[in-house]
């Protein structure tokens, strides 16, 4: 074999490359010399097995490629066709707009210059907002949780009902997160049915607390009961027994403005008397990610004083993202946070916009029909309820096409239901209109 066959052009004249050139400033020498050094590696490893030497233009293409991959979105923007409202693996809620500015109060006083306290800001908006005594925030609601058993029943037991010893996907299961926060779990009555009785005769010297746990994702129907949280409380304070409600969701509004149906939001929680309500920053309450605690201030200030809680403090960003929430549902303009934007979108808006995108797919010759579809909020929080929607459903392979759409920049992810592409506008926002039409556009012509 004669030299100029496998004589494989030596990195540096491959790094001096125009193409390489270019991404040079952007991407630092080291990557760029690593992607370079890919491609000659692949390029020896083909000549050992007989191919033929490439040339620099090839070996630069190949190099570029392995630079894009390894420098591509850490995190991509997806547009969310999926019509799943709280998507947990798009980010749950979709974030408020704000940037923060390089330096804030964040825990400085700035009428004494003296100190203040991080929290405080926020906690106050959630003290007005749910009407408790007190109310606290950590990373996330299991985060929550492990605070509060650790505070207050470590090495002791905590009463919860056999019908509410969920699992939350992403590795949240109850019985193990009580056993994280030191608890024993003594558990009560039947998947189905728990009486008032069964938590009575339940507690005993060393209960440290009833927990209320929210079903989350699933529903249960059919020959059930379960003592209200109004029973429950009044059963607790004659056996001098807190009971705690691990809330999830965050519904902090009646949701039949929605056309859905009314659940027990976290007011009436606190106004029937529980001593902790537990959720998610980023569910329902549409927030950053974040554990959020309400409740009778006894039970709270107990876990300030925890060395757990400096563990579990929650970023400057989820705060500020946090307190503007709740600056938005204090002043009644839910509809500037961008979940309810979404959720009282009317049907007859969405169709509207299901038209005009159809057409103008069609003027650029991808097939498509505009149809009904039904959206969910997700994220565990209606898991029995739907929302009606529209969308387009796309021609083709269902699951070339979603792959493309998935490949796209930006990347678009639908749903794939009975073998078709289902781009459901329940959860895009209007002004993501054209980007979305262009992306399907792009998909199309690949
Ligand atoms: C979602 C949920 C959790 C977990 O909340 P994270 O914020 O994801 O930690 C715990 N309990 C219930 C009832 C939930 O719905």
């Amino acid at each position: 074999m004669s030299d100029a066959r496998t004589a494989i052009p030596a990195v540096h004249r491959i790094l001096a490359h125009p193409g390489l050139q270019e991404a040079l400033p952007r991407h630092g020498a080291r990557a760029c010399r690593e992607a370079v050094r890919q491609a000659v590696e692949e390029a020896r490893r083909a000549v050992r097995d007989g191919a033929s030497a490439p040339g620099v233009d090839e070996l630069a293409a190949l190099a570029l490629t392995h630079l894009w991959r390894a420098t591509a979105a850490a995190y991509p923007e997806v547009l969310n066709a999926t019509g799943v409202l709280i998507h947990t693996n798009l980010g749950r809620a979709p974030r408020l707009a704000g940037q923060l500015p390089p330096y804030l109060a964040l825990e400085y006083d700035l009428t004494t210059g003296a100190r203040g306290e991080r929290l405080a800001p926020v906690t106050g908006r959630l003290v007005r907002y749910f009407g408790a005594e007190a109310a606290m925030v950590v990373t996330n609601n299991a985060a929550a949780l492990v605070l509060l058993l650790a505070a207050h029943a470590a090495g002791r037991e905590v009463i919860v009902s056999r019908g509410e010893l969920i699992e939350i996907g992403g590795s949240f299961r109850l019985p193990e997160i009580m056993a994280a926060g030191g608890a024993r779990l003594m558990e009560v009555g039947c998947t189905n049915r728990t009486h008032l009785t069964d938590y009575d005769a339940a507690i005993g010297e060393d209960t440290a607390a009833i927990l209320v746990a929210h079903r989350s994702n699933f529903h249960l129907s059919g020959f059930t009961t379960s003592p209200g949280l109004a029973e429950l409380v009044r059963l607790g304070r004659r056996r001098g027994v807190p009971v705690w409600v691990d809330q999830g969701s965050g519904c902090h509004l009646d949701l039949r403005r929605f056309g859905l149906h009314r659940e027990p939001t976290v007011q009436d929680l606190i106004a029937d008397g529980a001593d902790a309500v537990l959720f998610s920053g980023d569910k329902l309450l549409a927030g950053p990610q974040a554990g959020i605690l309400v409740g009778r201030a006894a039970t709270i200030e107990a876990l300030r004083r925890h060395p757990l809680r400096r563990a579990l403090r929650p970023d400057k960003s989820v705060l500020t993202a946090l307190a503007a929430t709740l600056d938005a549902y204090l002043a009644e303009r839910w509809l500037d946070v961008p979940l309810y934007r979404l959720l009282a979108t009317p049907e007859q808006a969405l169709k509207r916009r299901a038209r005009r995108l159809a057409r103008r797919l069609t003027a650029g010759g991808v097939a498509c029909r505009v149809a009904p579809c039904r959206a969910a909020l997700g994220g565990g929080t209606t898991p029995d309820q739907t929302l009606p929607s529209w969308g387009l459903e796309l021609a083709g392979r269902a699951h070339d096409t979603a792959a493309a759409l998935r490949q796209g920049a930006p990347a678009v992810v639908a749903r794939v239901a009975d073998e078709r592409v289902v781009v459901d506008l329940r959860a895009v926002f209007p002004e993501q209109d054209d980007t979305l039409a262009r992306a399907l556009l792009a998909a199309a012509g690949d």
